[in-house]
Formats: C-alpha cells, structure tokens, sequence
C-alpha cells in the first residue's frame, strides 16, 4: 500500500516534511500511514467541485480525482460528523493493515484541522446494488459475472474473518458496500464501522448497533451481539440479492412475501428454488450454480448463529460445488412476529444517540 502510494504521489515526496507523521490512534495502534496534503487532493479534484462529486455516504461526499495519471476516489468527512471522526479513524487504522485483491485499497489520508480525507482507488463500476437494481443495467451482469462477484465478495470476507493477521468483522457488508472495478471484480470497501477481535474471541456485544437494516442478523440487531457469524447473515442475504435481482425488503405484490429471505425461504421448501433465479440471468446461467448458491445463501440466514457456515466452508463450497451440504432450517426475520419487532423498535429508540442505521427502508 505504502509502495503504491509512493508511485502516486512520488512527484509531491520532497515537497512535503509531513508525510509519514502518526495518525492519532485510539491507543492500540501506532501506525506509521501515508498522509497526503490536502492541496494536492485540492488540485486532484478541482478543489472539490460537484462535477467531480460521484457519490455522498454517511461519511459525507466522495470525489474523483487524478493524482499523476492515476485516478483517485476522496471521500471527505462531512466536518460536523464526530461519528465520522472514530469511522475515518477506524478505517485508517485497519484498512492499511489488510491487503486483499477483494479489498478496496486505501492508498492514503489527509489529517488536516477540520478536513479529513480517505484516499482510495477509483472503481469505475461503482458500487453493486447500482447496478444490481437498475432495470436498465442489470443485463450488464451476467451469471458468469454474478458467480464471480459472489466468490469475490466470499474471499475477501474469508481474507478478513480467518487470513488475516486479524479476526475482522465488518458489520456493514451490503451491496452498497461492494464496489466493482474496470473487470467487474468485487472490492469490500467501507470499514469505518469494522471491529477487531482478539484470538479466541467469538463474539461480543455492542451498545452501539451499526449496520443497514435487513441485512443485520437479528441477534446483532437486536441484542448488540457481534460474531464473524453476523458478517455471514450479511453475506447470506447479500447472496440471495444477487442471484434474486431483488432488494433484500422487497414487498412487490408479485411475490406476496414481505421479505426476500421469507420469500427465498418459501420457494425453497417448495421446491420451487429454480424460479428465485433472476429473469435477466436465465440465459446465461447453469441452474446447478444458482441452486447452489441459494442453498448456501439460506445456509448462512439461518436463525442460530452457530448453525451458519464460516466463510471457509462457504468459499470451499462455492469453489468446489457440494452434494453434501446440510439442509437448512427456518431462517431469522422479524417480521410477523411482533414481539421481535418491538423489541428491535424499542433498541432503535433507546440508541438514537448511537445508532447508526443506513438505508431503512419499509418493509
Ligand atoms: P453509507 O456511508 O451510508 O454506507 P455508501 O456506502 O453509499 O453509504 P460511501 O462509501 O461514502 O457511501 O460511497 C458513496 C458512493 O461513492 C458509492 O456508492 C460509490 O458510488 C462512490 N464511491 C465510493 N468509493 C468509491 C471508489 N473507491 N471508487 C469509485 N466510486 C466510489
């Protein structure tokens, strides 16, 4: 990451005595990061004009740029987000730790009074659900893409949870937060809310849930319970999106279904599994695959967290296929059950100094 950054910004080495300073760490990282001058991203994005804006997050705006021929992503935290602050620092911290072609790469940051900014490569595809759901682009995903992406996505989480120096969990994985280069390969990208766990750690418990609705397991959402096994929930309903084309709270008439996963769950027991394909894939897609995919994606929204498969197994299964794979039971969801629902109402009420819920939408 660092040897990257030197070839970007190698123009600007000399010019600036400050690069290599310490990023402010909450105490349990003392990282020697690459920071970049705040007038050279200045420059890069034309001092942040809207025609170089290509997206706004909870963090604030994101920017194109080009730095020496290389073209770069800013995001630049909003300046009245403390939140953002622990996000930007968080991020930093752990992001120049992992290297993974499945991963975003950070290729550096600008610490500067008010402004912060997390430099990134640019991804030209953008993120996935912004194809994924756009009627008029969704063709541009084939299933041989799909597979791709799906595996993609699998091996950066598997990077993450089990090869990494690190146990991460990163609690936000969403559609929204795959972002596919010039190839359509997938890139993870947003660890401002990633959390790390010690050896041997399982689990842990929040008081801050953070996350997007519907894609949060429900003893996450609900009871502030962290483990690798609420990333694999994430991935599960992640996966169902993919081969579906559908948004995870989907409540289209057609379906008759108040969620994707109730919905995904019915066909399945049905025997009716084939037809959750997306119309747009039927084409080009090998049933068996499909099939595949949505047993596991079932396999991993499954209620208990311990019945759901760690994400070695999963990218073995997707890698190799399975005749042996466990049939899954009743997966986890909210709604019909009222007292779920309450309680998970009552937690959204009791943290709204805290919580962070991305893209609610109805249900
Ligand atoms: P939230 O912060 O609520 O999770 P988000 O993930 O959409 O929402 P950002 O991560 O700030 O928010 O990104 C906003 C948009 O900017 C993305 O949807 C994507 O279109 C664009 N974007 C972000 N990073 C990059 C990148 N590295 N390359 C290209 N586009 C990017």
């Amino acid at each position: 990451m660092i040897n990257d950054y030197a070839i970007v910004w190698r123009a600007g080495k000399d010019r600036n005595q400050e690069k290599h300073k310490k990023l402010p760490s909450d105490g349990s990282s003392d990282l020697d990061f690459p920071f970049i001058r705040f007038e050279e991203i200045a420059l890069a994005t034309h001092n942040f004009s809207e025609t170089c804006m290509i997206g706004h997050g909870g963090f604030g705006k994101v920017y194109k740029g080009t730095v020496g021929g290389q073209e770069i992503a800013v995001k630049r935290l909003s300046r009245d987000s403390q939140q953002g602050t622990n996000e930007f620092r968080n991020e930093v911290i752990l992001i120049a730790k992992l290297q993974h072609k499945n991963l975003v790469r950070l290729l550096g940051c600008c610490d500067k009074g008010d402004e912060k900014l997390l430099i990134y490569e640019y991804l030209p595809n953008k993120s996935l659900d912004a194809t994924l759901f756009d009627d008029s682009r969704k063709h541009l995903l084939d299933w041989g893409t799909r597979l791709n992406i799906i595996k993609g996505i699998a091996r950066g989480l598997l990077y993450l949870h089990e090869d990494s120096r690190l146990t991460i969990i990163h609690r936000d994985l969403k559609a929204g937060n795959v972002l596919l280069d010039a190839e359509m390969k997938p890139k993870i990208a947003d660890f401002g809310m990633a959390r790390i766990f010690g050896d041997n750690q399982e689990n842990a418990n929040t008081q801050r849930v953070v996350g997007t609705f519907g894609y949060m397991a429900p003893e996450y959402a609900m009871h502030g319970i962290i483990s690798i096994k609420s990333d694999i929930y994430s991935f599960g309903v992640l996966l169902l999106e993919i081969v579906t084309g559908m948004k995870r709270s989907s409540t289209s008439h057609a379906m008759g279904f108040p969620s994707l996963i109730i919905y995904s769950w019915n066909m399945w027991k049905d025997g009716k599994a084939a037809e959750l394909a997306d119309s747009s894939i039927i084409d080009t897609c090998l049933l068996d695959e499909v099939l595949l995919c949505i047993h596991v994606a079932l396999l991993c929204v499954q209620e208990n967290p311990k019945d759901r498969p760690h994400m070695s197994s999963v990218v073995f299964t997707l890698e190799n296929g399975s005749t042996t794979l466990p049939t899954p039971s009743r997966p986890a969801y909210f709604v019909g059950q009222s007292t779920e629902l309450e309680q998970l109402r009552n937690n959204i009420q009791n943290s709204v100094n805290t919580l962070t819920l991305t893209g609610i939408e109805g249900r």
